[in-house]
Formats: structure tokens, C-alpha cells, sequence
């Protein structure tokens, strides 16, 4: 398949493009088939007619998953400690053990932090943390 954020070649069972490093599966700008450039409108691919995986953008809602990702990095900032940001992305049970644990001692919450901050964290449902 072809990544539907740059178009770059992708092995079906990757989880992010080796080029961009988005998930090629949840964008709209190439045809995941076809490697194709589609209008960001668009419903199906103009070139072999797929179905598009539906906009996050132009539904404009969480509903697809997606958290704010000033939000996570406040949240992790001020209350990294007791996993809140966990709780806010979805990631439940790893909140509750960042809880326990004081966020690993602090350095669980950390990393979190770091991972945050150069874009690489995501959500429960895997995808990335939105910016506005
Ligand atoms: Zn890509
Ligand atoms: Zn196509």
C-alpha cells in the first residue's frame, strides 16, 4: 500500500510511514491503494475508487480519538506524576499504574514527557496527538 500522507510506498502491516512517520493508514492526501494524490473532499479515490478513511480534519470532532496535544503536554507537565495525560489520551490501565507508581518515580512520566514533545506520543486507539 501506499502511505495516505506522502504518498511513499509502505508495507500493509506498517504502523508508520518510513518517509513521514504518520500513520499511513488515517491520512487523506494519497490513495492508501494507489499511492494516487486526492482532493482532501474527496469520498473515493478519482484514480481506482476506494473508499477514503473519513477526514479527523474535516469532521472537525474527537470522535475519531484524536487529543489535543497542548492539552497532553500541559496535563503531563503539571500532573505527569499521576499519569493524568494517560487518562486523557485513553491509556487507562497504564494511568493507573503511572499512579501507583508516582510515574515510575517521576521518570516514567519523563519519557512520557519527552515522547510527547517531539510528536511521537499517541492515543489509545494509536493515533498521534493533534496540534492545532
Ligand atoms: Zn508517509
Ligand atoms: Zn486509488
Amino acid at each position: 500500500m501506499y502511505c495516505t500522507n506522502c504518498g511513499n510506498s509502505v508495507d500493509v502491516n506498517a504502523i508508520a510511514c518510513m518517509k513521514c512517520g504518520a500513520n499511513p493508514k488515517i491520512h487523506r492526501k494519497y490513495c492508501g491503494n494507489c499511492g494516487n494524490s486526492v482532493n482532501d473532499n474527496a469520498e473515493v479515490c478519482t484514480n481506482c475508487g476506494v473508499a477514503l478513511p473519513s477526514s479527523m480534519h474535516a469532521q472537525g470532532s474527537m470522535a475519531m480519538g484524536q487529543k489535543d496535544w497542548l492539552t497532553t503536554l500541559l496535563l503531563c507537565i503539571f500532573l505527569g506524576e499521576f499519569g493524568i495525560h494517560r487518562f486523557y489520551t485513553g491509556h487507562t490501565a497504564i494511568g493507573v499504574v503511572q499512579l501507583l507508581t508516582l510515574g515510575g518515580c517521576g521518570i516514567w512520566a519523563l519519557i512520557d514527557l519527552i515522547t510527547i514533545i517531539t510528536s511521537s506520543f499517541k492515543d489509545a486507539q494509536g493515533y498521534p496527538l493533534y496540534k492545532k
